[in-house]
This record gives structure tokens, C-alpha cells and sequence, in this order.
């Protein structure tokens, strides 16, 4: 059984986490440790462990994520001022919770798209 996920439990509400949007297929909520002014993570209903894992079944849902990510931009009002929408993958995209999540981050200037460490923490 691959439901069992910090996020499949606060998609099914058995951790309090108000939810600030969810259908059939997604589900969003504030991330608990806000990077930024407004930082919201858009999760698919169904668990999906990283990026490597969509088929062509979850097309309709990945999709669905972007939508969803545009919505609450705009419910936010950082729709005009811009945002930022990140999905990481495996060790080296800093992936923590494999259940696929889309971070929408906005709110304030975001600055350059990566800053990376000075040192690879491979050597
Ligand atoms: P990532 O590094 O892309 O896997 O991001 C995982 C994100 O999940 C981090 O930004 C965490 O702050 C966030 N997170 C972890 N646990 C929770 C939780 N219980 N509720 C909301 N966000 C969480």
C-alpha cells in the first residue's frame, strides 16, 4: 500500500492542515515552513513518489496541478506580481517528501532561478 505519506494523511485530513483547495484529483495546502511570504504545495490525491514515477495516466492530474497552482495564484494576488511553481526530484533536486508536490512560491521578489552551494556536497 503506497497511501501512506505525510501528505496522503493531510489529504484525507488525519493531520490537521487546513486545506485551501481539493477535487477528485489534487488537493493543496500552506507548507509548513514557508520559504517565502506565500508558499503553497499542490499534491496529487493519488501517491506518487517522484516525477519518474507519471505515466501517461497522470497526465490529466499533472495538469490539473497547474491549474490549481494558477487559482491560487490569483487567490493569493500574486498572480500579476509573479510566482514561482517548482516540483524537485530525487537527492539532487532536494527532494524531501516523495509524494509528488508542485511548491507555488510567491509573494515577493524570488531572485535568480537556482543558487547553488559553492561545493558540491558530492566532491
Ligand atoms: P521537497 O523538498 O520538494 O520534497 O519539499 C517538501 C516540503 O514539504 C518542504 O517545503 C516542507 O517544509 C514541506 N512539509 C513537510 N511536512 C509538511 C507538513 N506536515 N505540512 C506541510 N508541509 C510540509
Amino acid at each position: 500500500m503506497s497511501e501512506e505519506t505525510i501528505f496522503s494523511k493531510i489529504i484525507r485530513q488525519e493531520i490537521p492542515a487546513p486545506l485551501l483547495y481539493q477535487d477528485e484529483l489534487v488537493s493543496a495546502f500552506r507548507d509548513i515552513s514557508p520559504r517565502v511570504s506565500s508558499h503553497i504545495l499542490i499534491v496529487p490525491n493519488k501517491v506518487i513518489a517522484t516525477i519518474n514515477d507519471v505515466t501517461v495516466d497522470d497526465e490529466l492530474t499533472m495538469g490539473r496541478m497547474i491549474s490549481v497552482a494558477k487559482k491560487l495564484a490569483k487567490e493569493e494576488g500574486i498572480d500579476e506580481t509573479g510566482y514561482r511553481l517548482i516540483i524537485n526530484c530525487n537527492e539532487d533536486g532536494g527532494q524531501e517528501v516523495f509524494h509528488i508536490h508542485m511548491h507555488l512560491l510567491g509573494g515577493q521578489y524570488l531572485g535568480p532561478m537556482l543558487c547553488l552551494p559553492t561545493l558540491s556536497k558530492k566532491g
